[in-house]
Order: C-alpha cells, then sequence, then structure tokens
C-alpha cells in the first residue's frame, strides 16, 4: 500500500493545503487569489464583512475578476454606515457577484425573537446570524477567501495562507501583510476608507458587539468579554490547520 492510499482524504486535503502554503510564502496576494481560482474555479468565494480594511481584499478581487462570488453576512445588525460602505465598493469597484446572506427567518424567529440574544448568549447569536448562514452558502463551494491577518494576534497570529478545516479550504491572501502594507495599498489605489474608522473603529462587526478602540487591532470586539472569534472561523467542530507556512 503506497503512502498515498494509506491516508485518509482529509490528511490529503490537509497536506495539500500546507504544500500550497509553502509554495506562496512570500508571494503577492493577487497571486495566491490566482492561484485559488485556478485550483477551485467557479468553487471557490471571498467572504467579507465589508469592515475597516475590506476595501484591500475586495480591489485586488476586483483586479482579477469582477464576479468572483463576494459573501457578505447580512447579520441585520450591521452598523447603517457598513451597508453605506458595502454599496460603495460594489459600486466603485464594480463587483457584480456580491451574495447578501441571512439568517433562516424561521430559525430568527425561533431563537431571538426580541432580537436580543447578542445580549444574552453571544455565541449562540452568531451561530444563528453568521456561523450558519456561512455553512448553508458555502455548501457550494470548496474554498473561500479571507481578509485575516497575522498582525491581528489572537488565533490569527500563525495564520497559514492555505488552511484545510475539515470541510473546506480557505485561503487568507493577506496573511503576511503588515498594518503599513494596508496603508500602502490603500492609498495607492485611493480606496475609500470605511466610514467609522475615522470615529475611532479599527475594526468592525455588528454594533451591538463593536465598540471604538485605541490601538489598531480587534480589542473592540465583543469588549469586556472573553470572545474574541464570532466563530466562523473556529466553529462547527472543524478542524482549522494552521499550519505555519
Ligand atoms: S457579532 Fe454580536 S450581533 Fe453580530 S451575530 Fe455575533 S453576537 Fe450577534
Amino acid at each position: 500500500m503506497s503512502v498515498q492510499e494509506a491516508l485518509h482524504p482529509q490528511d490529503l486535503n490537509a497536506a495539500f493545503a500546507a504544500d500550497a502554503a509553502a509554495r506562496l510564502k512570500g508571494k503577492k496576494a493577487e497571486d495566491i487569489i490566482a492561484f485559488a481560482q485556478g485550483a477551485w474555479g467557479d468553487k471557490f468565494a471571498i467572504v467579507s464583512s465589508f469592515g475597516a480594511e475590506s476595501a484591500v481584499l475586495l480591489h485586488l478581487v476586483a483586479q482579477i475578476d469582477r464576479n468572483i462570488p463576494v459573501i457578505f453576512l447580512e447579520t441585520d445588525r450591521h452598523f447603517a454606515q457598513t451597508l453605506a460602505y458595502r454599496d460603495e465598493l460594489i459600486e466603485r469597484l464594480g463587483l457584480t457577484n456580491v451574495v447578501n446572506q441571512r439568517p433562516d427567518a424561521e430559525e430568527a424567529a425561533a431563537e431571538d425573537p426580541k432580537g436580543d440574544l447578542w445580549r444574552k448568549d453571544s455565541d449562540a447569536c452568531c451561530a444563528l446570524r453568521k456561523v450558519r448562514p456561512l455553512d448553508r452558502v458555502l455548501s457550494g463551494y470548496e474554498a473561500w477567501a479571507t481578509g485575516r491577518k497575522r498582525f491581528q494576534g489572537g488565533l490569527r497570529a500563525n495564520l497559514a495562507i492555505i488552511e484545510f478545516d475539515g470541510v473546506h479550504f480557505k485561503v487568507n491572501p493577506l496573511a503576511e501583510w503588515t498594518p503599513e502594507d494596508i496603508a500602502a495599498y490603500t492609498a495607492l489605489h485611493d480606496l475609500p476608507a470605511h466610514p467609522l474608522v475615522e470615529q475611532g473603529f479599527p475594526s468592525i462587526g455588528c454594533w451591538p458587539c463593536t465598540k471604538p478602540a485605541e490601538s489598531n487591532d480587534r480589542s473592540g470586539r465583543w469588549a469586556g468579554t472573553d470572545k474574541t472569534e464570532c466563530g466562523i472561523h473556529t466553529g462547527g467542530g472543524r478542524r482549522t490547520e494552521t499550519l505555519e507556512s
């Protein structure tokens, strides 16, 4: 029996991700996106929060293919400024395939009838409004790209360029970027800023769970709690390979 025959398909996928991550180390973000599009074709999507630094990844994607699906988790708890910024970027970048993925209406009515689940159980609220909606829409894809960076720290500090979470490949074209890289790219391409950035929000999610922060990090997200991630990168019992590339 060969080594490959002895490996479980999940292990083969993890090995593919690790090998791709190693080969893509130091490559330009556009090359990483192009690799993913070549590897997974129409089974590859972008997931964007249209938050503070989202314009960079979306601009990179638009230079390659404006019709790559861009999934936006419409939680019904976004700042009005985020929705306006989403529409501005769609127009500005010419994105033609933005998918607004909402929570299931019946689940929302049953699990959050008063609309205040975020106050009582933020993990359950994120599961209802982010994790399960994303799982549903991603059932049609093999790989998705995120805008996460290692400098954001926490669980992201050792982020690989390509991961396999047991179900999907996750592509992180900006993993190696620094805050200076983000600022330089934004200035070079004259990309519009999220309107809340100048009001002291370096990271922007749903309005109930986002506060201004002094440092350029995610400390304003679920501030005052132990929670640092909504669960779309850590939940569902899926295994995520965070192999250093
Ligand atoms: S970030 Fe807050 S409001 Fe948004 S889904 Fe999670 S708990 Fe709910």
